[in-house]
């Protein structure tokens, strides 16, 4: 999602900027002026780091699959290294079907 996230970095740039908000539906302005700065800079800090994220060519391999319910999960998500539902040891997203192409011909049926 990285359109998202250069939205965020967008608010953020707009934050430092300007930090008085106009709502367009409401008739109704915010002003944000003592924390413009601190909150710009995380705002931007955040979305820079979510789209560094998003960018990265390695990102899809760090998640991890479990073969029997296929959920995927991130590295953190399973500190055991199994799935939290079903117990088993997950694997690699990456190669998954490769390894299991009998698991792809499911999903594919359904
Ligand atoms: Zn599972």
């Amino acid at each position: 999602m990285a359109l998202l996230d250069i939205g965020i970095i967008a608010v953020g740039l707009r934050l430092l900027r300007d930090p008085i908000f106009c709502g367009g539906k409401f008739d109704y302005c915010t002003d944000l002026s003592g924390y413009n700065v601190p909150l710009g800079i995380v705002v931007i800090m955040y979305g820079a780091y979510a789209l560094t994220a998003d960018m990265l060519p390695n990102h899809k391999e760090s998640l991890l699959l479990c073969p029997k319910c296929e959920s995927t999960f991130r590295h953190s998500q399973t500190p055991d290294g199994k799935c939290p539902s079903c117990k088993v040891d997950v694997e690699p997203l990456e190669g998954f079907y490769k390894r299991h192409p009998e698991k792809k011909g499911e999903k594919q049926k359904l």
